[in-house]
């Protein structure tokens, strides 16, 4: 299938799902996530509609940065190693995975200008991935406010991987919970209005769960045929 048909088909399961949730499907973004694919198939992403691209590396990221002429929407939604900040701050509209102070340090330090971050919060606290544990999320949202170029734009979480869907939703709660905290903190620097999760697998009950980006790869970008 093309991409194109295949952004109909997830287009209609958020529609379904916004219906079930009694949300607006306008509230949901939908961010291509063209890691594995060629920039060709990230080309054919945006022809067909797609305004949102996400890149977990940098060199992935600058690849396609330099070749694709309709700019869309980049989001860096990799682990971020301090050293590589300088390769892609001018790049990425938003970056998914601030998850230390040294890190918020350092893209303060080498943005020009206001950045979208979300804090990555690892929810299911599985030692395999990054993330702050739930409890320390609020206090270390507090503390990014001497980094006058960071914007706290939301919260991000990857479910763990289990076919369980109970644990998969309660996941995706616990992460809007937080982010119902930190918004009841009314800071000026994080408004913290988006809800980053869902991915291929598990983006459905992540917006019945409240998603306001969901991150599809294999789902809308992967194998061809
Ligand atoms: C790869 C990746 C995705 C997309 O995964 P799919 O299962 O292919 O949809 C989403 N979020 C992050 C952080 C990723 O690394």
């Amino acid at each position: 299938m093309n991409v194109a048909a295949k952004l109909e088909q997830i287009r209609q399961q958020i529609n379904e799902a916004c219906r079930k949730a009694e949300r607006n499907p306008d509230e949901v973004t939908i961010i291509a996530v063209t890691k594995y694919v060629s920039v060709q198939r990230a080309k054919e992403a945006l022809e067909a509609g797609i305004q949102h691209l996400g890149e977990n590396r940098d060199e992935g990221l600058l690849e396609k940065w330099n070749i694709l002429q309709d700019k869309p929407v980049w989001h860096y939604i990799g682990t971020l190693q301090s050293r590589k900040v300088k390769n892609i701050i001018d790049k990425v509209d938003y970056i998914h995975s601030l998850d230390r102070l040294s890190l918020a340090e350092e893209i303060n330090k080498r943005a020009n200008g206001p950045i979208n971050c979300l804090v990555q919060v690892n929810v299911s606290q599985e030692e395999s991935k990054h993330g702050l544990h739930p409890e320390e999320v609020v206090d270390f949202v507090r503390s990014l406010r001497p980094f006058e170029k960071i914007r706290v734009q939301g919260l991000m979480t990857m479910a763990p991987l289990t076919n369980d869907e109970q644990v998969i939703r309660d996941c995706f709660r616990r992460l809007r919970e937080l982010r119902d905290q930190i918004q009841d903190c009314h800071l000026d620097f994080a408004p913290c209005t988006e809800l980053s999760m869902g991915m291929s697998n598990d983006f459905v009950i992540a917006i019945e769960e409240g998603a306001t980006m969901v991150r599809i790869g294999t789902a809308l970008v992967g194998e061809d045929g």
